[in-house]
Parts: C-alpha cells; sequence; structure tokens
C-alpha cells in the first residue's frame, strides 16, 4: 500500500487575460505517492507547469483542494506556504537559476539559513551530495565555470539539502544537451533508488521514462496513466517503446 504525500480534490485553475477567461486545469484529481518517481506529460500549453505549482503550492488554486499529507494547504497564507515549501519540498527548474556570485558549495547550502538544521550535520551532507553527483572536486568554483550539467546537478543537490519529502522538476534536462541530461537523469533515478520521491514534468520520452508512474495531461485533464515499474537502464528501449505506444493513442 502506497502512501499519499499529494492530493487534489477537484482542482481548477483560470487565468483572466485582457478580460478572457483560460481554463487551465479543470477539475482535476490526482493523487502523488511516497517513494514513487512520478512524470507528468503532456503537449506545451497543456497545464503542466501551472499544475505542478498548484501541487507544490507555489500557486493557488481557483477552486477545489490541495491536501500536503493530509493537510489542507488551499487556503494557506503566504507565509505559511512558504514554510511549508520550505520543510516539505525541493524544486529544480529547467532555467536553472544558480546565484551567480556563490561558489557551488554555497549554492547549494542557500537554502538552509531559515532551518534548523544542525551546522556540523550541514557540513557532511554538503560532503555527501557532492560526492553523490561528482561535484567535489568544483566545489569552490563558481557557477559560470561549469557546463549546464553541472549547473543542473547543483542544482538537484540545492533542492535535496533540506531534506524535502518530495521534489518537483519542471523540464530539468530542457536546458541541456543529450550527454549533459544523461548525467541529470542518472542522478534523479539514483535519489529515487534512494527513496527520494520526485514529481518531474517533462516532454522528453528519455526522461519521463525514468519515472515509473506517467501521467498524461490534456485540455486540463488526467487524459491516462502508465506504471512503468522502477527505472533499469537495461530495459530503457523497451520503456521508450511502450511509453511511445501510450503517448501515441492519446494524439502525441
Ligand atoms: P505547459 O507547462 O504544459 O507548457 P503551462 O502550464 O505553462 O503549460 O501553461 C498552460 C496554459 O496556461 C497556457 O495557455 C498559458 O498561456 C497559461 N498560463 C500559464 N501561466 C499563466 C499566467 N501566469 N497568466 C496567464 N496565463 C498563464
Ligand atoms: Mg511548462
Amino acid at each position: 500500500m502506497k502512501t499519499c504525500m499529494i492530493k487534489t480534490n477537484k482542482i481548477c485553475k483560470s487565468f483572466v487575460t485582457d478580460g478572457e477567461v483560460n481554463n487551465v486545469i479543470k477539475n482535476l484529481d490526482l493523487e502523488i505517492y511516497k517513494e514513487d518517481f512520478t512524470v507528468i506529460m503532456g503537449s506545451s500549453g497543456s497545464g503542466k507547469s501551472t499544475l505542478m505549482y498548484l501541487l507544490s503550492g507555489m500557486d493557488k488554486v481557483t477552486s477545489g483542494d490541495v491536501y500536503l499529507k493530509e493537510r489542507n494547504i488551499t487556503h494557506c497564507k503566504e507565509k505559511e506556504l512558504a514554510s511549508v515549501r520550505r520543510n516539505h519540498i525541493g524544486f529544480v527548474f529547467q532555467g536553472i537559476n544558480l546565484i551567480p556570485d556563490l561558489t557551488i558549495r554555497e549554492n547549494i547550502i542557500s537554502p538552509t539559513y531559515k532551518s534548523k538544521i544542525n551546522r556540523r550535520l550541514l557540513i557532511h551532507k554538503v560532503d555527501d551530495l557532492l560526492e553523490q553527483v561528482g561535484l567535489k572536486e568544483h566545489e569552490n568554483k563558481f557557477p559560470s565555470q561549469l557546463s549546464g550539467g553541472q549547473m543542473q546537478r547543483t542544482a538537484i543537490c540545492r533542492s535535496l539539502i533540506n531534506e524535502p519529502e518530495l521534489i518537483f522538476a519542471d523540464e530539468p534536462t530542457g536546458a541541456l544537451n543529450s550527454s549533459a541530461g544523461e548525467n541529470v537523469l542518472d542522478t534523479f533515478t539514483a535519489i529515487h533508488e534512494n527513496g527520494q520521491s520526485i514529481v518531474m514534468v517533462t516532454h522528453d520520452l528519455k526522461a519521463a521514462v525514468r519515472g515509473n508512474r506517467v501521467i498524461f495531461i490534456k485540455d486540463g485533464r488526467i487524459d491516462g496513466e502508465l506504471e512503468l515499474g522502477n527505472f533499469q537502464k537495461e530495459e530503457s528501449e523497451e520503456r521508450e517503446k511502450t511509453l511511445f505506444d501510450f503517448l501515441k493513442e492519446r494524439g502525441w
């Protein structure tokens, strides 16, 4: 039996632009489970990023409810939401957004300034993370001295430093060439194997097969779901084929 981390109850999100209402998310019910690597797919503009912002408390629903571990966060004030995010959630984005004036190590530590984490433990944790993603020798460099893939792996370490229960990643390989992307995906696979729960938005097949569960969004609704089981490298091609068929049936 899987533990539910996030649950939505008929969430809707509408934007009003120049008097025109755009209903982006429509009565969507979804559960995200602990220790899953959940992938959200859908064509460009289908509402993937919007959904991710609603699930993670970065944006508010127009109607419906979002529960984070049984707690209804729908009506939390911004300050409360910020603390929920800080204590439970890590983020990785396509535009890597490291702080240019801080070293790699300092960037990774930057989200901890408000957390109660023990400083000595913190030093060990950063060392472990740097080691895990192969960046130990670069810890004193600045972001501009690293490749795109190295920067994104730094961002993954930063998202993990407060030991979040769940990581959200929005197109984390979207700005990378394929070999850098592959490295970043290997990092996601490794942290998933360590028990980290992940939700990743992507339209890249190679990225999507890293997940064990794929959810397809169309017109603001869930249009299908695929169970893939945990990733095994030697099964990559088979998984891509299974996923491709699933997507094709849905007009991908
Ligand atoms: P995806 O990530 O799947 O490409 P998005 O969630 O970014 O799609 O966008 C879905 C739709 O919502 C698009 O039509 C987009 O223009 C609209 N949208 C997203 N964010 C905003 C916003 N802040 N204001 C107005 N419209 C928005
Ligand atoms: Mg998007």
